[in-house]
């Protein structure tokens, strides 16, 4: 077995960069063996990037507690907060490991929008959750507590320091109904009274606070739809609500994205979008309670901007990813993930285009997947969307990143969204676990209507 003989570390010559400039960084190893000895370390600059290539470093023969160090240079493409991973070439489980910088500006950004801390029945406090989010490269963090928002104050008080500059907390709520558990965003309005919803399910009592959160500015999204009995939504009760955001199709509270608690929430969030009365998003959350946990999975997307407007503007139009680390992105025609396509006849030939970027390297496989409006109704029905196409890497190059597109003939009514799978998870890599969890990635839908 291989042990981690090499200390590895990343210094940059920035606490802050901005996209379209060469910086000079600086990869160092120490020899932290009792013997001399040396090797080759692999580092993987983040998507958007130049290079883009996994970079390679040969270390020669070290003695011991010697040190060693090379200059590189990377240009970033778009704002965000980005991972340069590193590994020793023959053991990357065994050393993994990460440096993340800020970049400033229009760009890719990832975070969590529902977490806990220590104001409700989180174990860390909002500081410590924090920390935790930008260790993993990750730039918003909505701490959403039971139906309380006694950490505003808190937050405000952080949004006005310097470091939230680089990082956007807000403070939101989740909120315990009869039907189960809710997060409503953008809400200007105090937490709703639990006692307000009555104590039984009641379908009508829950539209009426569902129309209430929106016509307040919210946008309401169904937590874990299967995560334990008591906050089951049910499958009638999911399926005549109207004009919810979304649901999250992935909570990591106690649950990958492939267990079957997850699976049904997709499976029903297919279902949800195939009676079609109003497009349904999915959500990604850790709905973490540790601060270890935060941000994991997270979700992903374009903003122009590191502000709370330009999160609404992502959350709202769907633009988004759900991961734990492969990075995916979905474009029918000019339209993205989250968009609507208009064409102009039927049936329409369009061109889908995929991209998964892996900074593991281990890309599995993508699954395009197609459901249509108007196919089931409350009672049942063709059931969700089906996987209609599949394609795998076929070299190491495209195993790390990997397009691939094709020619859809396309009609009114239909849905189109995509999963990725790879061999773990990179940004939910644990060193001090002895098996990592697998990759997974999913995309909102593209909608396909007719002019
Ligand atoms: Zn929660």
């Amino acid at each position: 077995m291989i042990m981690n003989h090499l200390r590895i570390w990343v210094e940059a010559p920035f606490d802050s960069g901005e996209p379209n400039i060469s910086y000079r960084f600086e990869i160092h190893a120490q020899n932290i063996s009792r013997c001399a000895m040396g090797g080759t370390i692999s580092l993987q600059p983040p998507l958007w990037a130049t290079p883009g290539d996994t970079m390679e470093f040969e270390t020669g023969i070290l003695e011991p507690g010697a040190e060693w160090e090379q200059a590189f240079t990377i240009r970033f493409l778009y704002g965000g907060r980005v991972r340069l991973y590193y590994w020793e070439k023959e053991a990357q489980m065994e050393t993994l490991g990460w440096a993340v910088f800020d970049v400033k500006g229009a760009g890719y950004y990832s975070g969590d929008t529902h977490a806990h801390s220590s104001y409700s029945d989180g174990h860390s406090s909002l500081e410590e959750n924090r920390a935790s989010m930008l260790d993993k490269g990750h730039s918003f963090l909505y701490s959403t507590e039971h139906n309380t928002l006694d950490h505003l104050n808190e937050i405000q008080c952080f949004s006005r320091t310097r470091e939230a500059e680089r990082f956007l907390h807000a403070a939101g709520w989740e909120y315990t109904t009869t039907c189960g558990h809710a997060l409503a965003y953008f809400v200007s309005a105090g937490p709703y009274p639990p006692e307000a919803q009555g104590s039984t399910p009641n379908i009508d009592r829950w539209q009426r606070f569902v129309d209430e959160m929106t016509a307040a500015g919210g946008w309401v999204f169904l937590a874990h739809p299967y995560e334990a009995p008591c906050y089951e939504f049910g499958d009638e009760l999911l399926m005549e609500i109207e004009n919810i955001a979304g649901i999250e199709v992935w909570n990591g509270f106690n649950h990958h994205a492939l267990d079957s608690p997850n699976r049904r929430a997709f499976s029903r969030w297919d279902r949800i979008n195939a009676r079609g009365v109003f497009h349904c998003l999915g959500n990604a959350v850790s709905d973490a309670h540790t601060a270890k946990k935060h941000g994991n999975p997270f979700i992903k997307g374009y903003m122009r901007d590191l502000n709370i407007e330009c999160l609404r503007e992502m959350l709202k139009s769907g633009r988004f990813f759900g991961s734990n680390g492969p990075e995916l992105y979905f474009q029918m025609g000019e339209s993205q993930m989250g968009d609507t396509l208009y064409i102009d006849e039927e049936p329409k030939t369009v061109k889908a285009e995929i991209l998964l970027f892996d900074p593991g390297g281990r890309i599995e496989k993508v699954v395009l997947r197609k459901g249509t409006k108007g196919t089931i109704d409350r009672r049942g029905g063709e059931n969700s969307a089906k996987a209609i196409a599949e394609a795998r890497p076929s070299s190491a190059e495209e195993r790390r990143r990997f397009e691939t597109s094709l020619e859809l003939t396309v009609s009114q009514g239909e849905f189109y969204r995509v999963e990725a799978f790879t061999e773990f998870g990179a940004a939910a890599f644990d060193p001090s676990a002895s098996k990592q969890e697998a990759g997974f990635a999913f995309t909102n839908p593209i909608w396909i209507e007719r002019l």
